[in-house]
């Protein structure tokens, strides 16, 4: 899966990383290596692009992490941008709906639709424990049918009889029917598929789509064809409204280029892929896992996620230590109202600290949100260093021209300063609890 690509970004990305210092010019030419390999790995254009300048932006006067290189830095912002293009997040198909739950398969004939379906409603059938129907709409090729009928004996997953001379719809139907009455979970439909996209076809889908309203309509694209399974997706997406993929043969996919611009271009997830001929042979699409493959970079990427996390809690700690031994000024307030607005609430810095469970309920009380941490973070940037380490400098006239330097209130400064007061004598109360064991809070 994705040999021809993976060699060729880890080229470039191994001399990234084996490079002390980074010049932007480094990185521009790296970039420009980049996109030529995901055009040669059959990526569409607008995709490629969007992807590198998305890298440029984030590489460009990035903050390195102590013990990781900037080209270490570099591999790990080509790996979340590209876990973004793959779609962030896996997404599976979806049985979030009354039984039985009607799929709808779709896709060009020899993509792999029928095989696809069987694996379907196999995987169905043994993770997640549904009974499963299937049943075949092609009523123009009866081998299609038998074909259907075959798999569901190998998988055993039930088929719907076959009944010569139905059309679609009418098969469709009786499918939802045979559903209702055998308490199936799953109705899996089948739809013919065409060597191209022809009106005929398309019309009878979107029949068979008004007849049973299906909760998932999953197109089956071929990734061998690249940009051509792209282009077909679009279409059928257009005419039918899909809601995910099915990406077949990405165990033959050397280059990559469909998995890597399906999501981008139509919008639409893929939700999984096939990786092989045999009934097991399917998978989630999990853009993490993907990435990983894609750039045979997963050390350097968990080095770096390591090396983030260490250095705020290496911060952390020193902080803790300050506020324990009751240095805790406005810059350590600042610092701790970053954190919160990064975090999104009390953490960080805060869990370190003993008894923090009832500070942190005072503060939700507060109903303390983003923008308050904002503005108060902006008074203390108002602040002369002198003032930011010693409040007691700020007399009524400094007061004034720091609210009018930060768009504030005088008594917005009063209830800042108040509230580092507060949180300075807490703190040095705890330092002491947690020494002794016997503070006023120590007990909390
Ligand atoms: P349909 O015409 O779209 O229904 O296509 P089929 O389901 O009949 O599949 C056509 C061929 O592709 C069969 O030989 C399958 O075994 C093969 N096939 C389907 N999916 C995959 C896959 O993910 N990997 C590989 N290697 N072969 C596949």
């Amino acid at each position: 899966m994705f040999d021809a690509l993976t060699d060729r970004l880890g080229g470039i990305l191994d001399r990234l990383t084996r490079r002390g210092a980074l010049t932007e010019a480094d990185v521009a030419e790296a970039m420009r290596e980049v996109r030529r390999a995901l055009l040669e790995a059959d990526v569409a254009l607008e995709v490629a692009r969007d992807f590198i300048d998305r890298v440029k932006a984030r590489a460009v006067g990035v903050d390195v992490v102590k013990s990781v290189t900037p080209g270490q830095m570099v591999v790990k912002i080509v790996h979340d941008e590209l876990v973004k293009t793959l779609g962030s997040e896996a997404q599976g198909i979806s049985l979030a709906a009354s039984a039985p739950v009607p799929i709808l398969m779709v896709g060009l004939q020899g993509s792999g639709k029928t095989t696809s379906t069987a694996k379907i409603g196999r995987r169905l059938t043994t993770r997640e424990k549904r009974k499963v129907l299937m049943a075949s709409l092609d009523t123009r090729r009866p081998a299609a049918m038998e074909q259907l009928a075959m798999l569901g004996e190998q998988t055993g997953v039930a088929t719907l009889p076959i009944v010569p001379g139905q059309t679609a719809v009418q098969i469709a139907k009786r499918a939802m029917e045979a559903g209702r009455l055998g308490g199936y979970d799953v109705v899996l439909l089948d739809t013919a598929g065409r060597t191209t996209i022809d009106e005929a076809l398309m019309a009878e889908v979107v029949e068979v789509k008004r007849a049973v309203s299906p909760h998932e309509v999953l197109l089956v694209a071929d990734a061998l064809t690249g940009q051509d399974a792209v282009v077909t997706a679009r279409a059928f997406d257009g005419a039918l409204g899909v809601t995910g993929i099915v990406l077949t043969r990405l165990d033959g996919d050397g280059r990559g280029g469909a998995a890597l611009s399906m999501r981008a271009v139509t919008g639409k997830p893929i939700k999984l892929v096939g990786v092989g001929e045999k009934f097991d042979a399917v998978d989630e699409f999990d853009p993490q896992r993907i990435a990983n493959r894609i750039l045979g970079q997963g050390d350097v990427v968990a080095l770096v996620e390591k090396a983030a996390a260490a250095i705020d809690a290496e911060q952390a700690q020193k902080a803790a230590e300050r506020m324990r031994k009751g240095q805790f000024d406005l810059n350590d307030l600042k610092e701790q109202l970053c954190q919160m607005q990064k975090l999104g609430g009390m953490s960080g810095i805060m869990s370190l600290m003993p008894g923090v469970a009832n500070l942190k309920k005072q503060m939700a009380g507060a109903n303390i949100d983003e923008s308050v941490f904002k503005r108060q973070a902006a008074i203390i940037d108002s602040m002369t260093k002198a003032e930011r380490r010693n409040p007691d400098l700020l007399k009524a006239s400094r007061k004034k021209r720091v609210a009018a330097g930060s768009g504030a209130k005088v008594e917005d400064v009063n209830k800042l300063l108040k509230m580092h007061r507060q949180m300075a004598d807490m703190m040095k109360m705890m330092g002491k609890g947690a020494k002794s064991g016997r503070g006023p809070l120590a007990g909390l």
